[in-house]
């Protein structure tokens, strides 16, 4: 109406619908061949690293994945789109299968290392998921205390009795769990309560500009003093630089991620003689 009478317009929010289906039909087919074939799937590893013992501790599997012309889609559209096509379960599952398949090989060559896995919020609902997790684990003979689960905050649960009963059965068995993204999603304070969390992730958010931002060093420090009186620990995301690592440890913040520790990669195998755990690897072969 803005410019006169007469004149019209597609309305846009259809425009985007259309666009946006395009897409999901895309990445539907696009994941669908990901989880047949072998060459366009690929875990990538990022470390996360204690900072007063200063040393690695665990690795954060991240799924990447490529188009058929090779071009790299990325997790915040492709895992979305698996949520919303219902395809998010397999996806979880060719992660968890293929990851704990890695760990059982490289256990049996001596080198000891924490895998962090991230679990959709659809996949911790269906009910048969422990079966799922602790039947992986027993196949591939890996003690269920070498996988941390991460549950991302950012996700609505609607069944969060299911989640619940979810995790209490893999933490029963030994799996360990953390709350991914803490501070900008839809959980409340009563998760750090209820779910049997050992690690909650402090979103990056709060970190990239930790130096410069008093209230989220006041965020970090009390979340992190909170956290630790509940007997769990905090896990920083998005530590880009060495002055924002030294914060964090003036903070009282167990565990450190990000760019300036070291950035996601395939090479796990390097990564692990770099960092040590590959030492007895090497030594034993
Ligand atoms: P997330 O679990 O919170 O993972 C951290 C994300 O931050 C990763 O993005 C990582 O590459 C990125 N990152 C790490 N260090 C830095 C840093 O220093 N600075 C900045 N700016 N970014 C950093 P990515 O790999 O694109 O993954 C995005 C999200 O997709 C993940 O967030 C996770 O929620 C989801 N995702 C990734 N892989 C999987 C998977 O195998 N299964 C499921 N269900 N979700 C996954
Ligand atoms: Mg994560
Ligand atoms: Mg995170
Ligand atoms: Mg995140």
């Amino acid at each position: 109406k803005k410019k006169g009478n007469g004149q019209w317009q597609i309305f846009d929010p259809d425009n985007n619908d259309l666009a946006n289906l395009r897409r999901d039909h895309d990445l539907t087919s696009l994941l669908k061949l990901a989880l047949k074939r072998t060459d366009l799937f690929q875990l990538n590893y990022q470390p996360i690293y204690a900072i007063e013992e200063a040393t690695v501790s665990h690795y954060e599997v991240l799924l990447r994945l490529k188009d058929l012309a090779g071009n790299a889609v990325y997790p915040s559209d492709f895992i979305p789109a698996a949520e919303r096509m219902g395809l998010i379960r397999l996806v979880d599952e060719w992660v968890l299968d293929n990851a704990i398949k890695k760990l059982a090989t490289d256990h049996k060559t001596g080198a000891d290392y924490t895998l962090s896995i991230n679990i959709s919020a659809p996949t911790l609902q269906s009910a048969d998921f422990p079966k799922t997790l602790l039947g992986t684990l027993k196949t591939h003979r890996v003690e269920p205390r070498y996988v941390v689960v991460e549950l991302t905050e950012t996700a609505y649960i609607e069944n969060f009795q299911m989640v619940l009963n979810n995790l209490q059965q893999i933490s029963d068995a030994g799996v360990l769990v953390a709350l991914d993204d803490f501070g900008v999603g839809f959980s409340s304070f009563s998760y750090l309560k209820k779910l049997p969390l050992s690690y909650v992730k402090l979103d990056g958010s709060y970190i990239l500009d930790l130096q410069n931002n008093p209230d989220n060093q006041v965020f970090v420090e009390s979340l992190t003093n909170m956290v630790n009186a509940f007997g769990m620990k905090t896990i920083a995301e998005f530590v880009e630089d060495a002055e924002t690592l030294y914060k964090l440890q003036e903070l009282g913040v167990a565990y450190a991620q990000g760019y300036y520790i070291g950035r996601p990669l395939p090479e796990l195998d390097d990564m692990l003689c770099a960092t040590g755990f590959g030492q007895s690897k090497k030594s034993k072969g």
